[in-house]
């Protein structure tokens, strides 16, 4: 079921348990800002989850509320799994899922990375 984006902060939510250690994850990378690992349903040969550290439900709320450096600091470690995956070369595909239109599941923000396969060519509708 995709979530209301408007919801506050869920500290259960399945993402802030892995964050805090209760729940394991196939880690891929890991800094200040962010944790990236492997999703537990790939849909690619690569896919893997960035999140930020901090307590985000979404995009909107992210770069709404986030301060600068770390916008900065999570953007720079989607940047850092992508070449440690040496994706940059062939290149890979990034998507969030917004809300409910979205249809995101998990109410804490994650870049999907989408990687080691070519991707059909994104058209309209
Ligand atoms: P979204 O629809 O953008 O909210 O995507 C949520 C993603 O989280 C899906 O691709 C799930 O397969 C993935 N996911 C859910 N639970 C876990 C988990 N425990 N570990 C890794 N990935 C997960």
């Amino acid at each position: 079921m995709p979530i209301d984006p408007k919801q506050p902060y869920d500290e259960n939510n399945i993402f802030a348990k892995i964050l805090r250690g209760e729940l394991p994850c196939s880690k891929v990378y890991e800094d200040e800002h962010a944790l990236a690992f492997n999703d537990i349903r790939p849909q690619a040969p690569v896919h893997v989850l960035v999140i930020p550290k901090g307590a985000y439900v979404s995009w909107d709320d992210f770069t709404a509320k986030a301060e600068d450096s770390e916008i900065a600091g999570f953007m720079r470690a989607v940047g850092n799994v992508t070449r440690q995956l040496e994706l940059d070369g062939p290149g890979y595909r990034l998507m969030v899922n917004m809300g409910t239109n979205g249809h995101q599941e998990v109410p804490h923000l994650h870049v999907h990375i989408f990687g080691g396969r070519q991707f059909f060519q994104m058209i309209g509708e």
